[in-house]
């Protein structure tokens, strides 16, 4: 009798360990925005779109100005996001195309089996996971989320679809599912909205037990698809541009409704939240870039460098601007280190844990130099100095700390930087993997867009 009352006691004690454990550790929000511009969030300077909710963000959190994505692409974007990882490692060097490369099949098109997912690694730390919205990391069934460490989907596993229903059954890339079960087009409305209140869902019926969050919004990718009601406030606006603001307005709406969930569970203060763009505006959705030369799809500022914030009050200074360069592959070990967790086994990431860094008493930089390559189109980023090699292009040498619009290409001025950074560059290479597969729409535009002639949004537009 008295053993018995030992252990009952022993597990009453347990039990209450683990609830007070579990309750300490941090939720983390990572949220995706798809294509939008370097200018056209208010925090980054933007004035035509109203954005207070991703403004507050900042406010309350550090954003970052020399953030940078690894793809200027969708999909291997979120693949190195995904995954603490330079996507190459893995052959994810392209967006997911029916194009293996030879010793590869159709099948192995997506984030490489082995290779654990911030899902996987959050769940091993004890989180509960979903990945909602845009998935883009491989079509067939063992790369379906709830296969990749998601406990839950809700979302699409194509890289887009419209915002609204289709009028026929769509492709299994552009359905919705919710989990296994694909949502009928009658039941959609609009899809910003929708994956809005799915995150608000999650967060109550999660409220308990710690969660990690992939918001994938699609918006503001094309098709551009936007409410009546929200076109309407910007009749002053071109058309195309009207559209992408009202996305834009609805995205932010989302954001600020997830964030008014947690604020009504209590979970405000132990909440980790990442904004992050996966690469810069695109050709044909009306964003705008600024000051930053180049689109999506390119290794000029405008294709890489992307709008990154995050906020974790207490932890993470408020009000904080940090210009020393990041990277998108710091999401996985910020957000493990935050969950109090380890990285599942052997796992070395690529990223670095950021929460120590941006300590206003930290001078040391969390990378001396980031890296690039899809197909033909690489570069190199160290310290100020940033380097573009597009095949036989001339190569294109550029001091950011003067020229942050790259205007003036160094490359023959400055021979001895040229050689050091390629030097960089061909180390970095050998450690990555060669492509699994390859692009559908080949070589050609990466070479025209990556020449200095090339000036302008409209002869941008012209290279997508
Ligand atoms: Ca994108």
């Amino acid at each position: 009798m008295r053993k018995f009352l030992k252990i009952c006691l022993l597990l009453w004690v347990s039990s209450i360990f683990t609830a007070y454990s579990q309750q300490q550790k941090t939720n983390v929000i990572v949220i995706v925005v798809d294509d939008a511009g370097y200018a056209d969030f208010g925090c980054y300077g933007g004035k035509e779109i109203p954005t207070p909710n991703i403004n507050q963000i900042a406010k309350n959190g550090t954003l970052f100005t020399d953030a940078y994505v690894t793809a200027s692409v969708c999909a291997p974007s979120r693949a190195a996001m995904l995954t603490g990882l330079y996507q190459q490692r893995f052959g994810f060097e392209h967006n997911t195309s029916s194009k293996p490369s030879p010793g590869y099949k159709l099948s192995d098109v997506g984030i490489a089996k082995n290779v654990p997912t911030i899902g996987n690694q959050m769940k091993a730390n004890g989180y509960r996971t979903i990945a909602i919205g845009k998935w883009h990391q491989g079509d067939t069934e063992p790369y379906f989320p709830m296969n990749r460490g998601f406990d839950e989907f809700y979302g699409f596993i194509g890289g887009h679809r419209n915002f609204f229903a289709y009028d026929k059954v769509p492709s299994r890339e552009a359905m919705l599912f919710n989990n296994r079960e694909i949502v009928p087009e009658s039941q959609v409305t609009y899809l910003t909205d929708m994956f809005t209140d799915k995150a608000s869902d999650f967060i109550v019926k999660n409220k308990s037990n710690p969660f990690f969050m992939y918001l994938a919004y699609n918006a503001v990718h094309t098709p551009m698809n936007a409410k009546k009601s929200s076109m309407q406030k910007f009749a002053h606006l071109p058309e195309g541009r009207r559209a992408y603001a009202a996305m834009m307005v609805a995205l932010d709406e989302g954001i600020g409704k997830v964030i008014q969930t947690l604020k009504d569970q209590q979970l405000y203060d132990n909440t980790l939240i990442f904004l992050i763009n996966d690469n810069g505006a695109a050709t044909n959705n009306n964003a705008d870039n600024g000051k930053l030369r180049g689109l999506k799809g390119s290794k000029w500022e405008g294709g890489i460098r992307v709008a990154f914030l995050m906020q974790w009050p207490g932890k993470v200074p408020a009000g904080n601007v940090y210009h020393n360069m990041v990277s998108s592959l710091d999401i996985l070990p910020t957000a493990v280190a935050a969950s109090n967790g380890k990285f599942v086994e052997k796992f070395v990431p690529d990223g670095k844990n950021l929460v120590p860094f941006i300590d206003r008493n930290n001078r040391k930089k969390p990378h001396e130099a980031l890296f690039w390559r899809r197909g033909v189109a690489a570069a190199v980023r160290k310290d100020k100095w940033k380097i573009i090699k597009a095949g036989d292009n001339p190569l294109l040498l550029f001091d950011l700390s003067k020229d942050t619009s790259e205007t003036t290409n160094l490359a023959l001025k400055k021979p001895k930087k040229v050689k050091e950074l390629l030097r960089e560059l061909q180390q970095w290479e050998q450690k990555m993997d060669k492509p699994h597969w390859f692009s559908d729409y080949g070589d050609s535009n990466q070479l025209m867009k990556h020449r200095m002639e090339v000036v302008g949004r409209e002869m941008e537009r012209k290279y997508p």
